[in-house]
């Protein structure tokens, strides 16, 4: 920048806020290690990096008046992202020894690792063993790893055979007229930083997976070959983070959902695009039919709106917009259409087709609302991020004075499905963000009602100030699963904007013309993140009203076949088979076993002799002599109660 163009009030020095509030005032060129320095010569010592607004920075990078400034040291949260970083260019340096001519692209820490994505790479699971014990020789060495800035013209020399490189660069050098280098040993990259001052202070690496990536994520560009890694201070915290790396592969629902024959998603059919078997679609019938229960008790009617609308109607509600890169849209003759991304549209368009008193409100519409959303399809995986998805859908039309009773009833209904599924949540209120539509008076009488009803019911929350929609506050929660993951799960929404959009109203008492509110909500989010979730937590181990087989009956020989058809009759009201195949006990129970069937009734002579039958559960417990209607009785009750877990042998 000349002198004529700087801003008057730059003086020789600059504050920068500590993150306990105070400000310190420092040269205007210094940068964050400077600031450390200032602080104490100690601090200055340890400094690893900083952040700058939030932002990760290198500790060379220049700091600015107002900015506030936190300290990375190697006692520092974010320590380990530095040090992960500073492991994928361990990575890289690995690969570039061991093969030649490959193309180097990017590699960033993540949030439980780092990856490395390479062009020109011929390389299987198989060779990742060489790849660690390189990267530990590395390690070993020590190399100091030093930054070194250059010039645009010097970067491009340096980087003339990395053509992905150079792509990076060219953006760089629009904005800047230095670029880094972190070199370490003979390896050098072009890379802001962070990073650990020497390859020794990295602590236990290890290669987890290879995988396909487009060059910046984008599907018209070559597919690279991402290695993925991550990187602990010491052995035990890397050992603890593959046990339960080990626990969550154990309970992938892409593969229990496969021995099961939930569902699919194939190739011809297309990404991201489920296809339910019909033991899955049996459990997302029971899930469905359960919410139906929840919605008609509370008084919600059941509306259903097509799968596909015009475009005006998405101008109309504003998706158009604010949405249209994720949207399905394609002509037919010579009207737009869009697949629908959100059901509400459709449901304030039913409501606005009618004139409403203040008498008939609230009114509440809900629907297993099929939505399709265009994700990125790098970002496809299983059922937990697809194109298509259901949404246990509701939307009220509500007085503003009704806005309290109303959260009431949801929470309810939230609170139920809790606890029928035995998961653990966590709740966060998210209030009036800086832009925002809606007068000031309903959104502070909105805040003020759902402020109270948590506190009314003495709940846990985060307070998220300033986190809300444009158009509304909201109410968010996560299901916690049984290893402690979380989960998207329920929302309650109030939205200002879509009433005004659609011009809906109602006549009040005062026989005026007033604007209803609108709330959104979903009881599990959508099916396909819900079942996910489901399938995960229970390890494919359904509680019995959900299970897609409940009770298998397994003929100890072919003499008993005919005994056990009539005992599958007896079990009719349930979902029962028989293992009618010629095969031996054992194996049928290790079947229904891996098949996870909570029950399973065995009958061999003795059982058919005395009339009875024997039980065996998932717990391998078994009970002979059961009586045939003492069970039948067990199961309605566990079934309609709907008991987490088989208990008739408990
Ligand atoms: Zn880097
Ligand atoms: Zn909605």
């Amino acid at each position: 920048m000349s002198e004529s163009e700087s801003e008057p009030e730059s003086a020789e020095s600059i504050a920068v806020v500590l993150p306990d509030g105070s400000e310190l005032e420092v040269p205007e060129d210094a940068t964050v290690e400077d600031c450390a320095y200032e602080i104490g010569p100690g601090l200055g010592r340890d400094t690893v990096a900083g952040k700058l607004d939030g932002e990760l920075v290198a500790k060379e990078e220049p700091v600015y008046d107002g900015v506030a400034l936190e300290i990375v040291t190697d006692g520092s949260e974010e320590y380990l992202r530095v040090m992960r970083h500073s492991a994928s260019h361990c990575l890289a340096q690995a690969v570039c020894r061991h093969y030649d001519d490959v193309d180097l692209a990017i590699g960033p820490p993540t949030d439980d690792g780092f990856y490395y994505d390479f062009d020109n790479l011929e390389i299987d699971e198989a060779d990742l063993a060489d790849l660690e014990a390189e990267i530990a020789e590395i390690v070993e060495a020590d190399y100091e790893i030093e930054r070194e800035d250059v010039s645009i013209e010097e970067a491009e020399e340096r980087l003339a055979d990395d053509p992905y490189k150079l792509e990076l660069l060219s953006e760089f050098a629009d904005e800047n007229e230095q670029v880094s280098f972190y070199k370490q040993g003979e390896w050098e990259d072009l890379c802001a930083g962070p990073h650990v001052d020497s390859t020794g202070e990295i602590g236990a690496v290890e290669l987890l997976e290879i995988a396909g990536a487009y060059w910046r994520g984008d599907e018209e560009n070559t597919m690279q070959t991402r290695i993925y890694g991550t990187a602990f201070e010491d052995e035990s915290d890397l050992e603890e983070f593959l046990e339960r790396r080990q626990e969550a592969a154990e309970r992938d629902h892409r593969r229990i959902g496969n021995e099961m024959n939930l569902f699919s998603i194939q190739d011809v059919t297309g990404p991201g695009l489920p296809l339910y078997h019909p033991p899955g679609k049996t459990v997302l019938k029971e899930l469905e039919d359960f919410v139906e229960e929840l919605n008609e008790d509370a008084g919600y009617d059941y509306v259903e709106t097509p799968h596909v609308f015009k475009t005006d109607l998405w101008h109309r509600s504003g998706h158009y917009e604010n949405y249209e890169d994720d949207m399905f849209i394609f002509d037919v003759g010579d009207d737009e259409f869009g697949l629908k991304p959100m059901n509400c549209p459709g449901h304030a368009a039913i409501f606005q087709d009618q004139s409403w008193s203040y008498r008939d409100l609230p009114i509440r519409y809900a629907e297993n609302g099929k939505v399709y959303r265009k994700e990125q399809r790098g970002e496809l995986s299983g059922l937990s991020r697809v194109w298509a998805f259901t949404i246990d859908d509701g939307h009220l039309f509500v007085r503003p004075d009704q806005i309290e009773a109303e959260v009431e009833h949801i929470m309810d209904m939230i609170t139920e499905i809790f606890e029928t599924f035995d998961l653990e949540y966590e709740m966060a209120l998210a209030t009036r963000p800086e832009k925002s539509v809606g007068s000031d008076e309903i959104w502070e009488r909105a805040e003020e009602q759902l402020e109270s009803v948590l506190e009314k019911r003495d709940l846990e929350y985060d307070l998220e100030e300033g986190d809300g929609a444009f158009y509304g506050p909201k109410i968010d929660f996560a299901f916690e699963d049984a290893i402690g993951r979380s989960w998207d799960g329920p929302t309650v929404q109030l939205d200002f904007t879509m009433p005004e959009r659609f011009d809906l109203s109602y006549v009040g008492e005062d026989n005026e013309e007033h604007r209803p509110v609108m709330i959104h909500r979903a009881l599990y989010g959508s099916y396909e993140r819900f079942f996910m979730m489901l399938i995960e937590h229970y390890e494919g181990n359904f509680p019995l009203w959900l299970a897609p087989e409940q009770v298998r009956v397994l003929p100890i020989s072919d003499a008993n076949l005919e005994y056990a058809r009539e005992i599958v009759e007896r079990f009719d009201e349930f979902r029962v088979e028989v293992d009618d195949r010629d095969s031996t006990l054992e194996r049928k129970i290790r079947a229904a076993h891996d098949d996870r069937v909570p029950y399973q009734i065995i009958v061999g002579d003795n059982e058919e002799e005395a009339g009875n039958i024997s039980v065996r559960d998932r717990f391998e417990d078994q009970e002979y002599d059961v009586e045939i209607d003492a069970f039948s009785a067990h199961l309605e009750a566990e079934r309609d109660e709907k008991r987490t877990e088989p208990d008739f042998l408990q």
